[in-house]
């Protein structure tokens, strides 16, 4: 898993990825789909380094990095289903050629300069076309902390343990970062009413999730086993997925969460790689007295490595911290290597039944929340259901999102002996509802 373009040592002759701060390092390059900001240009695939997009949907830089007709064809798309779907030898092989076209030293620096926009001058759409988006349940934490408020004296169900949670969600109403939505309206059951009323959400909280992209698929009928499942995972992004609690608190039963969560769902614009996380795997969180996985859910390779260790915050910006010009105030600080279930497992599990995923599906991981409630990744849970009001460092306080609140997710990997890689940023805000 670990080969050279992983190596801690390489620099790119684009300086700003070089910065040890940067989140896009030469040993990150994430993909995205990308045009010139206010631009008709078509979207296209592009490769983030440093401060910079490199234009991958130019032919004459797909013909310098030596790419086939295929891959070129498919780095024209505005969407990555194209390449998500050429596999995992294909990826691999287009992460060496770019790592070793942007290394210092690179005969191609002449010829790839000129393809180089600065990212703070480009606008992006979705990733990919988002066929279908299944959200998971996989921190225990989340589980249980939510649990405790829908229903103290049964938090946690029985069935979490064995199974990997989920529902199928909705996909229109994906954005990219800088989504900006309206505070939607839905039936409200306030305590002790008889009967609930249609009105605008007041407990608009986000959730703190990773999104999984879909490479290739498999035929309808046909499971992936766990041996396999990283195989057809293209990479991961930052998700918030923005929840009405009310909403929720009243529809959730017996079905699970529908119009709570159906307006509005962010993603970065940038997808890591699989292959880029490589050396931050680490092994998965499940105490020693839980049960053990069922076989169909567990590997030798699963229980080293099928967790990642990435770095998670949320950070808020009411209207008044922008009118005042304040920076945002980080909220919760925690890792993905709290989940409890896997990638592997969850694209096993998806397709145990025969269920077939398509390139471009996207998986949402779940609330990432740590094993304390100041590692929390919902309000739900940071303000116990609103019971407790966070302070912020201008005066305000939240319980849930006020109208104008920007809420930006931001992750990274960070450790010693290996690169910096980062996400960049998933920022949405939350408008006034519609009269
Ligand atoms: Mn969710």
């Amino acid at each position: 898993m670990i080969n050279e373009t992983h190596k801690p040592a390489l620099r790119s002759w684009v300086a700003t990825a070089n910065d040890p701060d940067s989140d896009f390092s030469i040993q990150n390059l994430p993909f995205a789909i990308f045009r010139r900001q206010g631009s008709q240009e078509a979207f296209r695939v592009g490769v983030a380094i440093g401060d910079q997009v490199l234009d991958l949907g130019q032919p004459a830089v797909c013909a310098a990095l030596g790419l086939d007709a295929s891959v070129t064809a498919a780095l024209a798309q505005p969407a990555l289903n194209g390449l998500m779907a050429q596999g995992p030898a294909v990826w691999s092989a287009l992460r060496l050629a770019l790592s070793r076209a942007l290394r210092e030293g690179s005969p191609l620096q002449t010829t790839l300069q000129g393809a180089l926009l600065p990212q703070a001058q480009v606008e992006y759409a979705l990733p990919a076309r988002i066929g279908d988006y299944t959200d998971f349940y996989t921190s225990v934490y989340h589980a249980t902390n939510v649990g405790k408020l829908f229903r103290p004296d049964n938090p946690l169900l029985p069935n979490y343990k064995w199974v990997p949670i989920g529902y199928h969600g909705r996909s229109s109403s994906i954005g990219v970062s800088g989504q900006a939505f309206h505070r939607p309206k839905g039936q409200l059951m306030a305590p002790g009413a008889t009967a609930p009323v249609l009105a605008p959400s007041q407990r608009m909280d986000i959730e703190l999730e990773l999104g999984i992209f879909i490479g290739q698929g498999n035929a309808l009928g046909q499971s992936i086993p766990m041996t396999e499942a990283e195989d057809h995972v293209f990479g991961l992004c930052l998700l918030n997925d923005w929840s009405a609690r009310d909403i929720q608190a009243w529809e959730y039963q017996p079905l699970g969460p529908f119009l709570a969560k159906n307006f509005a769902t962010t993603l970065s614009p940038w997808v890591v790689t699989l292959e880029a996380l490589a050396p931050y795997r680490t092994v998965p969180f499940r105490p020693a007295e839980d049960p053990q996985p069922l076989p169909y859910l567990d590997t030798p390779a699963n229980r080293r490595r099928g967790a990642l260790d990435i770095q998670l915050e949320v950070l808020i910006q009411t209207a008044k911290m922008k009118q005042a010009g304040l920076a945002p105030h980080r909220l919760v600080q925690t890792s993905y290597r709290h989940a409890y279930w896997t990638i592997a497992q969850l694209v096993t599990h998806h397709t145990v039944n025969g269920c077939n995923l398509q390139p471009g599906d996207l998986f949402g991981s779940g609330t990432l929340s740590g094993p304390t409630l100041d590692q929390a990744g919902a309000l739900l849970e940071l303000t116990t259901g609103g019971k407790h009001p966070i302070s912020l460092p201008n005066g305000e306080t939240r319980t849930f999102l006020q109208d104008g609140d920007t809420v930006l997710l931001r992750g990274h990997c960070s450790q010693a002996g290996a690169a910096r890689i980062g996400f960049g940023v998933c920022e949405g805000t939350l408008l006034p509802a519609r009269g």
